[in-house]
């Protein structure tokens, strides 16, 4: 299948989960990850128009920028460690996953402009999962007044590899009320309105459930190059 396809499809799986909901299908940003597929294909994403990237490792991110530069809004959706910070942190727009203080010392010391930032949160409780306990976001994201270059938008999360639906709605349900509630400490480093969750599986639950942004690799690009 085409890119151009599969986002027709996505989106209109995106309206329909709107439609449910009363939500504008305007909300929601799609962003494309493209971390399993050649930078062909993600070139293929973005002449349809949507410019919205994500990549996980900051070396395939570097490789891809380096060729196709600031055409796309990067979003660096992985793990990142904080020595790594400065080899991308001029190119990116967007961070979701940050979940520790030496990230966010290192994006204030190294950037000249402020960065959006979701802070990653590991609703489930798995082990194997990156990102903060419940408990531990609003703490995390009070010391995070000290560094004026991180800007809090909001929230990201993946659910767990499961089949149960009504399970995965709970997880991205209790995001959503971890969101709100920092919200309503009304941070001014912290907006924190945005939600990061949804993924090729699950990115109907999500847009059910308030995201606004969602993260789509195999169900978009493939799973390689120039599958599905
Ligand atoms: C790989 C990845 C995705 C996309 O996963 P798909 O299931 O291929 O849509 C989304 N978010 C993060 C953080 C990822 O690492």
């Amino acid at each position: 299948m085409t890119v151009s396809n599969n986002l027709q499809q996505i989106q209109s799986k995106i309206a329909q989960a709107c439609d449910k909901v009363g939500r504008d299908t305007e909300e929601i940003t799609i962003i494309g990850v493209t971390k399993y597929v050649t930078i062909e294909r993600t070139q293929e994403l973005l002449a349809t128009g949507n410019k919205d990237i994500g990549e996980n490792r900051t070396e395939e991110f570097l490789n891809k920028f380096e060729v196709i530069g600031d055409e796309a809004n990067w979003h660096f959706i992985g793990t990142l460690q904080s020595r790594k910070v400065k080899d991308i942190i001029e190119h990116v727009q967007v961070i979701h996953s940050l979940e520790r203080e030496s990230v966010a010392k290192q994006i204030n010391n190294r950037s000249d402009r402020p960065i959006d930032c979701f802070v990653q949160v590991n609703v489930s409780g798995e082990e194997a999962k990156h990102g903060l306990d419940p408990e531990e976001v609003l703490p995390f994201i009070k010391k995070l007044a000290a560094y004026d270059k991180v800007n809090i938008v909001g929230l990201m999360t993946m659910a767990p590899h499961i089949k149960d639906r009504d399970e995965i709605r709970v997880v991205f349900r209790r995001l959503a009320q971890l969101r709100d509630n920092i919200a309503n400490e009304q941070l001014t480093h912290a907006p924190c309105t945005k939600l990061s969750m949804g993924m090729s599986n699950d990115y109907d639950i999500a847009i059910e459930e308030g995201a606004t942004h969602i993260r789509i690799g195999t169900e978009l690009v493939g799973s390689t190059n120039d599958s599905r």
